[in-house]
């Protein structure tokens, strides 16, 4: 990771936002935090995952613009993503005990998966998921180990605070309403100034990119239509200017939410024409839409093989599509009722 310092932006947006480009061993390259400066000094939104080229990147950001770790004295996390969450432990630490704000239902996520006690039964649990949608079990074995594989990566971890949907916070001397915003994550925030129109977004509505709606074992059924209700729901807000976790502040904030509304019917639609040709686990079905993007690559398997199950269980719930038993496995068929 030479090209780290190459690849590092710090961009100044209106309203004095710093956003910060932190690196990321993934696909999607890196992470948006963003900065906001107020007469205390500043608050830092979503601080990246906790890699020793992340932490790099950070010391340059700082550098580059006068900035002592000392003087953020607020920590904001949108959600519990480990791009989003990783650093906060180690900004808390920094920075003398910052305060870490994240929603409750985010925080207990963060337990499951990286809590002294947890772990092992959320591993667990995602693997049985999985197995019984026909993943096989040389990929079901990487399943542990890649999500074990993110324990340093969050640590050391913070102490949080709470903060709830519709309470507000003061960041950048600016007052924000916080948005319950589930789907992509269980417990995400969203952050609305309705001042100057602008909102703090996370993984919510992001240009480019289509956010992943991601089944977790234990969150409820039906995450597809929690992350289309809560788009509904932000899309009446006025935004002028969108700040996501990733990619770049955008400014066709409407537009980009109908982009994703209709990019989910597309996907249900081609799912749905999937399963008319024939039963189908949903790991076939992942294989079939995803295919070549996600081979060998652990991490994008399990992001698609979720958001596969994601629009399953949603056609299901609608009542499009049924599932059946065989060997152990789910197969989805069309509804009979719904044949011709
Ligand atoms: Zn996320
Ligand atoms: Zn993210």
């Amino acid at each position: 990771m030479s090209e780290t310092s190459k690849s590092l932006v710090t961009k100044r947006w209106p309203g004095g936002i710093i956003q910060v480009k932190v690196p990321l061993p993934f696909s999607l390259k890196y992470v948006n935090s963003y900065l906001l400066h107020d007469e205390r000094g500043y608050t830092i939104v979503d601080p990246g995952l906790h890699t020793p080229e992340a932490v790099q990147a950070w010391q340059e950001a700082l550098d580059a613009n006068g900035i002592a770790i000392g003087s953020i004295h607020t920590i904001v996390l949108t959600h519990q993503h480990p791009d989003h969450y990783g650093l906060a432990g180690w900004f808390q630490e920094q920075t003398g005990g910052a305060p870490v704000y994240i929603s409750e239902a985010s925080y207990a996520y963060t337990q499951r998966l990286w809590g002294s006690d947890a772990g092992a039964s959320f591993a667990a649990d995602l693997t049985e998921l999985y197995e019984a949608h026909g993943m096989p079990q040389p990929v079901l074995d990487e399943i542990a180990p890649h999500l074990d594989s993110f324990i340093p990566k969050v640590s050391p971890q913070p102490k949080v605070t709470f903060l709830e949907a519709g309470q507000t916070i003061e960041m950048g001397g600016l007052s924000w309403q916080t948005i319950d915003t589930p789907g992509h994550a269980k417990g995400q925030l969203c952050f609305y100034a309705s001042d100057v129109k602008r909102m703090l977004v996370g993984d919510q509505v992001l240009p480019d990119i289509t956010p992943n709606i991601s089944v977790v074992p234990g969150d409820g059924e039906d995450q597809l239509e929690q992350f289309l209700d809560s788009l509904e729901q932000i899309r009446k807000l006025e935004v002028e200017l969108a700040f996501p976790g990733h990619r770049d502040p955008f400014t066709n904030y409407k537009e980009r939410i109908e982009q994703l509304i209709a990019h989910h019917e597309r996907r249900l639609t081609q799912m749905y024409s999937l399963i008319q040709a024939g039963a189908n686990t949903g790991y076939t079905l992942c294989m079939q839409l995803f295919g070549e993007r996600i081979a060998g690559n652990t991490h994008n398997l399990r992001f698609a093989m979720s958001e596969t199950l994601a629009h399953l269980f949603h056609l299901e719930k609608c009542g499009r599509i049924e599932r059946s038993l065989q060997d152990a496995k789910v197969y989805f068929t069309m509804r009979t009722d719904q044949q011709q």
